[in-house]
């Protein structure tokens, strides 16, 4: 490994802040030894503050209806060979209830941006799985909303949003998303919703077409400066009916990378072990708690419409239907080493030691 990556991993790790040229270093200068050595100081850090501990999040894909048209994305408006469908506010709730007796503490229901989940369906919704399960986190994944929109459904009783900022430079962004999409408009609904008060998720896809090193710097300055509680990383996929299709997938071990850079950069994030890694790789979810990452999202969708979120071609279906299902998932997590809890799986504080500046 390059002395330079070298001493900027170093560095990342003990202040969690570099300038944003030396992000690019570190991009520029990926490679097995330097992954390895990333790895091993994200784990570090991540140990200090979740031990062996990784969570779980029932995941709940509510519609795949969609009124956006990103150009990567196999739900797309205008992807008209995509069949269909939208959950009920009832099937929702058999979904959660389900998830919360196999030991499920936070849902994440997440979708296409569907007019149909309008302010009233979904503080109507929310109230109502927050009163079937108290001890239970609710986050919520479906866009772009206002402000008031925003802050209706928190005080409904959602604790979280996980709103991918995709790519943090506004002329790759105009490249993946239709004109009418706003870079500005993401980067508000962002700041709108760390203002309101959710523990809010930002995120990218590693290999979007047209990506560069100097794109993924500024992920990484935007992550370092907005100080998510969640971000999620995952390789773009192609689906083949988008005008993507053509693309090559994004790789694996720069996912890693990526995923141990940015446990360096906000020691305490909640990191999850993305399906689209999952899919990449047969054992992509435990590459990715190996490089950091500490969440994984099984899927409690009802089993007719999994295979209709279809984001992009042969996306895995990492469902749990039963308790023997999240079982195998406690042993594959244990054979490498950790432990799945049952869990809201909130944020944990640094010890002071982790702080800049202290003497570690
Ligand atoms: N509509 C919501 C939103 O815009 O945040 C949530 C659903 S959206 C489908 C969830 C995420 O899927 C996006 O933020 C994007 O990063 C990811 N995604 C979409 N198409 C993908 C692809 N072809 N490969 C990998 N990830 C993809």
């Amino acid at each position: 490994m390059n002395g330079q990556v070298q001493e900027l991993l170093i560095r990342l790790s003990r202040e969690h802040a570099l300038r944003l040229e030396e992000y690019q270093t570190l991009i520029d200068g990926f490679s097995p030894e330097a992954a390895a050595f990333a790895q091993q100081a994200a784990l570090r850090l991540r140990k200090q503050i979740y031990g062996e501990d990784i969570f779980i999040r029932g995941l709940i894909e509510i519609s795949n209806i969609c009124r956006n048209d990103c150009l990567y994305c196999g739900i797309r408006r205008s992807n008209a060979h995509c069949s269909r469908y939208r959950l009920q506010p009832e099937e929702i709730l058999t979904c959660t209830d389900e998830g919360y007796a196999l030991g499920f503490r936070t849902f994440v229901l997440q979708g296409g941006e569907d007019p149909f989940y309008t302010d009233a369906i979904l503080t109507s919704l929310i109230r109502e799985i927050r009163q079937r399960h108290p001890d239970c986190a609710i986050t919520l994944s479906l866009g772009e909303r206002g402000m008031s929109s925003f802050r209706r459904l928190r005080e409904a009783g959602a604790d979280r949003y996980l709103l991918r900022h995709e790519t943090a430079d506004p002329a790759h962004y105009h490249l993946l998303h239709p004109p009418e999409c706003s870079f500005e408009h993401r980067m508000q609904c962002l700041s709108d919703l760390k203002q309101i008060g959710y523990q809010v998720g930002c995120g990218f896809m590693t290999g979007s077409p047209y990506q560069t090193s100097a794109n993924l710097a500024r992920d990484l300055k935007f992550i370092e400066l907005f100080h998510p509680d969640m971000c999620g990383i995952g390789p773009f996929i192609p689906h083949h009916d988008t005008p993507f299709a053509a693309f090559p997938a994004g790789s694996v071990p720069l996912t890693c990378y990526l995923l141990s850079l940015v446990r360096l950069i906000v020691p305490t994030v909640l990191l999850p072990a993305t399906t689209a890694l999952g899919t990449l790789a047969p054992n992509g979810q435990e590459l990715g708690i190996l490089s950091g990452a500490n969440v994984v999202m099984p899927n409690l969708s009802p089993v007719s419409v999994r295979n209709k979120y279809m984001l992009y071609d042969n996306k895995r279906s990492t469902g749990v239907d039963s308790a023997e299902h999240l079982e195998m998932l406690r042993e594959r997590m244990r054979t490498i080493g950790y432990r799945i809890i049952t869990d809201r799986g909130d944020v944990r504080s640094a010890p002071d030691s982790l702080c800049p500046g202290a003497d570690n």
